[in-house]
């Protein structure tokens, strides 16, 4: 590894997190250096319109809106580049991050904006529908499936919130749980199980999708496997996947507390991680919410934070 390269502030993704804190650090004079990770832009890249973000009354398509973000990063002269994150030292400053696996960048702030990857069940039909009725976002999508029929995947607090969320949009909702039992806490599995448009469907696997150019139905299993095994056709309008997120907190793991499910810790109300000069923003560092607008507005703490120690050294 041959190529060294000193920055004052040093960002990690490129979701909204991750441009929201290379506006700020940029219009700062921190001369902000931002990698893009696997996937520029991040998951709202992977959603159809974004219609929650207030500042776009008609929606807008979440590639042009993280292009946007991106274009105003750009427009203050942020140093934005292809490449991802694959080890780091934060041992001793200045700290050290590895891109690509063959250049080491040394920072003396690292934002940390490397977002969560929703989990899917590894189908080939996810792929072929994604954004054509499969999405692991019922807040994103729900509202398009206002009127009509869906359903969701998983028994844990996840796919009961969204149940319950796009029950409040569709005429039916199908929760498709793999074992005989929800893992959601009572309270949720209480309100699951009473909703009149909610119908859970226990020890039952999804197996595939179909339909012509849009997901038309499932192709499900129950008792996979048993002597009792049953394969049976649903049809739904929209297939939604909650079985979980992961953050993408790896590479960092051996210097970051992390949480139970690897959520970068953060001391509540900032994004200071448990090293001084290391801030961590958006969804690798938020179990909760889960937002564009909340990760930008953590992009944003991140940044000021980032300034801000920095002038003190
Ligand atoms: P969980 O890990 O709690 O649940 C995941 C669910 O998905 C489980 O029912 C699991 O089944 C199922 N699952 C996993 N893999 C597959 C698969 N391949 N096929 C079918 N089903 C699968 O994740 P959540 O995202 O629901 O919750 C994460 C954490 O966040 C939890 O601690 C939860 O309590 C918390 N949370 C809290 C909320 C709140 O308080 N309002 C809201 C949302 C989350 P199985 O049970 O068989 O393993």
């Amino acid at each position: 590894m041959s190529k060294i390269e000193k920055t004052k502030c040093l960002i990690i993704g490129s979701g909204p997190a991750g441009y929201t804190a290379a506006i700020y650090t940029s219009r700062a004079n921190l001369s902000p250096v931002l990698y893009e990770g696997i996937q520029p832009g991040g998951q709202l890249t992977t959603t159809s319109d974004i219609e929650n973000f207030p500042g776009y009354p008609e929606g807008i398509n979440g590639t042009a809106m993280m292009n946007d973000f991106r274009k105003q990063a750009v427009r203050f002269s942020a140093d934005i580049r292809p490449g991802i994150a694959t080890a780091c030292d934060l041992s001793q400053k200045p700290y050290k991050v590895t891109i690509d696996g063959e250049k080491i960048i040394e920072t003396d702030a690292l934002i940390i904006c490397t977002g969560a990857t929703a989990k899917y069940l590894g189908l080939p039909d996810e792929t072929k529908y994604n954004g054509l009725g499969v999405s692991a976002c019922a807040v994103c999508d729900g509202f398009f499936y206002r009127k009509k029929v869906v359903a969701v995947v998983g028994g844990g607090d996840s796919a009961c919130e969204e149940a319950l969320y796009l029950a409040g949009l569709a005429s039916k909702v199908f929760l498709i749980v793999r074992k005989n039992y929800l893992r959601a806490s009572q309270i949720m599995q209480d309100r699951v199980l009473n909703h009149p448009k909610i119908e859970v469907l226990f020890n039952t696997n999804t197996l595939g999708l179909f339909g012509e150019g849009g997901v038309e139905g499932a192709h499900l299993v129950k008792f996979q496997g048993e002597n009792n095994e049953e394969k049976f056709d649903i049809a739904i309008d929209g297939f939604f996947l909650a079985i979980g997120h992961k953050p993408n907190s790896e590479v960092f793991k051996h210097f970051l507390k992390l949480d139970e499910q690897g959520y970068i810790k953060t001391i509540p109300g900032t994004t200071k991680t448990n090293i001084s000069g290391v801030f961590a923003a958006g969804d690798v560092a938020d179990p909760n919410y889960q937002q564009a607008i909340t990760a930008a507005g953590r992009g944003c703490m991140a940044a000021i934070e980032a300034e801000r120690y920095l002038n003190n050294l």
